[in-house]
């Protein structure tokens, strides 16, 4: 099995908002059987943590993933395995879209966003990553990725889950309405 994310992330959620949210988008999912009512713990090759798929799921999806998780954040998150299947950064400063073409700064970048990513998660602090090309010094948010990085207080992580391109609902939106927020959809994978 080759395990990827579809991450929701609400940029607009204040940290003493974000439980009441996630709170409210899970009991929807709950309600409408998305999801089920449990959280199941991690179990090696077989699920990953997080409120598995519900026992309405193949009404929004014809092709019913009963591996897929959900995990919710109400804190500081950042797309960990983003960051891993990162393509591309622009440096909101002088434009400079670094990609594979230049796999070393490339690479070097990848570590920057995971330190910066990392200390975001442990102590809520955003630094910022340095472009290697004119040396500006920019909050790690305001770089230009693919794919989105995340760096927010609130994120709706799907594991295994079908592309939400193949939902019958517009899931996205579904969110957004609950949240009264604009989300924003990214992915990762392992
Ligand atoms: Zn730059």
């Amino acid at each position: 099995m080759c395990d990827w994310y579809q991450a929701v992330v609400d940029l607009q959620a204040k940290p003493q908002e974000a439980e009441y949210l996630a709170l409210k988008v899970t009991a929807t999912f709950m309600t409408e059987g998305l999801i089920q009512p449990i959280i199941q713990p991690y179990k090696e090759n077989y699920y990953l943590e997080g409120y598995r798929t519900g026992p309405k799921f193949h009404i929004f999806f014809d092709s019913p993933d009963q591996f897929g998780t959900v995990e919710t954040f109400a804190r500081g998150w950042y797309s960990q395995y983003g960051v891993l299947a990162l393509e591309n950064a622009t440096c909101s400063i002088c434009g400079t879209q670094i990609s594979s073409q230049n796999m070393d700064v490339l690479t070097e970048l990848k570590q920057s966003f995971a330190e910066v990513g990392q200390k975001f998660c442990n102590i809520n602090e955003l630094g910022p990553v340095c472009c290697p090309i004119c040396s500006a010094i920019i909050p790690a948010h305001q770089w230009l990725t693919v794919p989105h990085l995340g760096f927010s207080h609130l994120a709706f992580v799907f594991w295994n889950w079908p592309p939400f391109e193949e939902c019958r609902l517009d899931l996205l939106d579904h969110i957004d309405r609950v949240l009264g927020h604009r989300t924003v959809l990214t992915y990762g994978h392992l």
